[in-house]
C-alpha cells in the first residue's frame, strides 16, 4: 500500500519513483534517471567549444555558441 503514495516517473510516466527519489522536483525511475543522466552529459559535451584557442569551455547560452560560428544558421 505504501507503494501507492510514490509519485510516477516524469519520464516514462509507467512506473513510480523509488522512495528515495520521491521529493525530487522531477521524480524519475532509476533507469530513466540514467537515461537522462546519459543525455545531459551528452549535451553539456556538445556544448563544449574551443574558445580562442583555449580549453574547450562549457558555454551554456546558446546564442554564444552561434556568435562563435557565424556561418551555421542554427
Ligand atoms: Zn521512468
Amino acid at each position: 500500500m505504501e507503494n501507492l503514495y510514490l509519485p510516477i516517473c516524469t519520464h516514462c510516466y509507467a512506473v513510480r519513483v523509488e522512495p528515495h527519489r520521491r521529493h525530487h522536483s522531477r521524480p524519475t525511475c532509476m533507469d530513466c534517471a540514467e537515461t537522462l543522466a546519459k543525455a545531459e552529459s551528452k549535451r553539456k559535451a556538445s556544448m563544449c567549444q574551443p574558445i580562442n584557442k583555449s580549453a574547450p569551455t562549457y558555454i551554456s547560452d546558446p546564442s554564444l555558441l552561434k556568435q562563435l560560428n557565424p556561418k551555421r544558421t542554427a
